[in-house]
């Protein structure tokens, strides 16, 4: 048996990166919505090594195919393009439920189809949750806090949401999106968990995300102004890179991180600033000691290395652009 399992390890290493060869009682089918974005891709790659059977589901509006391409054709891995608006039949031990733009212009583009996507989109999947038997983890954000008033925000802060303001179709979205999870777990008994993620940054995110760090390393490596639209904002980062969640628990104002992008980039771009976006949260900053307490969890990649990898990565798709603007 021992020599199969070599045989059938060293097989798929040939093509697809280094997999865990699981039992079948070990080896859980999982599904991640929203698996060909930036986060849920690094996800993927994590269950996949851990020799689990995924499912990344997905409809492509801000993810990408070449996210996840080096598991196509794996015999665990399986790309459906579906939207999550619409129901999902199919059997699963366990789903990461990450579907939903991300970032303000991605999510601000069309706030119905945010809602719709957060409401009724989780309200598909804890249904499939339901029928299978299966635990689900949701995708909430730090913006379930709004413009806290309470800083570290700690998980029983109720947060200080505009309902109407231009980010509540997102803010809003993940609110009932967390109602729900919690509902159909006290009615109806579904197993979940909802993880409260801050921004994030590292490879494979968008470059045209829109946000502060995509865009401070886009326009340092492009020679454009740095667009520094709140300069009293003071920041928490939590670094996304290989296969967990990670972070670093400093503080920056924005204005320090563009300095310190534009240093790392290596850039002579000016540093602009721009007026303040409507119902922009002033600060943000996650008190982690449950986390820490109760998971273990916290941060271990340091901010410069993680930009560092970040940029890295921002140099490389711009290459590729280049090469590829006439295909
Ligand atoms: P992303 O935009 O890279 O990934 C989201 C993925 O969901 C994309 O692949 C997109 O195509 C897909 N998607 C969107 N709507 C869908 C729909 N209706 N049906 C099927 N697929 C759909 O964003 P990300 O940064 O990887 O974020 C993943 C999750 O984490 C999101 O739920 C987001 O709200 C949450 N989150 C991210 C951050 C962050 O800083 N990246 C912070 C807080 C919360
Ligand atoms: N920001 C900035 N310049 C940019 C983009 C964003 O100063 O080019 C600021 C923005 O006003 C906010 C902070 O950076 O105060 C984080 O915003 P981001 O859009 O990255 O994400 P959010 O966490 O608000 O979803």
């Amino acid at each position: 048996l021992k020599e199969k399992i070599r045989e059938i390890e060293t097989s798929i290493s040939q093509k697809y990166p280094p997999v865990k060869f699981l039992s079948e009682k070990d080896r859980k089918r999982i599904l991640i919505t929203g698996g060909a974005g930036f986060v849920g891709s690094h996800l993927a790659d994590k269950l996949m090594m851990d020799g689990h059977e995924v499912t990344v589901v997905d409809n492509f509006f801000t993810g990408r195919k070449r996210n996840v391409e080096h598991w196509i054709g794996h015999e665990n891995f399986e790309l459906i393009n579906h939207d999550v608006v619409e129901p999902l039949y199919i059997e699963v031990d366990q789903i990461y439920h990450l579907a939903s733009p991300a970032s303000p212009p991605n999510y601000m583009y069309n706030p119905i189809k945010t809602l719709k996507t957060n409401t009724i989109g989780t309200l598909n999947m804890l249904g499939l949750a339901k029928r299978v038997g299966a635990r689900l983890l949701l995708a909430s954000t730090s913006e379930v806090y709004g413009d806290p008033e309470v800083h570290p925000q700690r998980e029983d802060y109720w947060g200080h949401v505009n309902p109407i303001g231009p980010r509540a179709c997102y803010d809003e979205g993940k609110r009932v999106a967390e109602t729900m999870c919690y509902a159909y777990m006290k009615q109806e008994g579904v197993e979940v968990r909802v993880a409260r993620i801050f921004n994030t940054f590292g490879p494979r995110m968008h470059m045209n995300d829109g946000r502060v760090v995509s865009n401070f390393i886009l326009q340092a490596l492009q020679g454009e102004g740095l667009t520094v639209s709140i300069i009293c904002y003071i920041f928490y980062i939590y670094i996304y890179m290989c296969t967990y969640f990670k972070g670093n628990p400093e503080e920056h104002t924005i204005l320090e991180f563009a300095k310190l992008i534009r240093g790392l980039v290596g850039s002579r771009s000016e540093i602009l600033s721009l007026p303040e976006a409507q119902d922009d949260p002033q600060r943000r900053n996650p008190d982690i000691s449950k986390a820490k307490l109760l998971l273990g969890w916290e941060p271990v990649v340091p901010l410069e290395e993680g930009l560092n990898k970040t940029i890295d990565y921002f140099r490389k798709e711009l290459e590729y652009q280049a090469n590829n603007q006439y295909i």
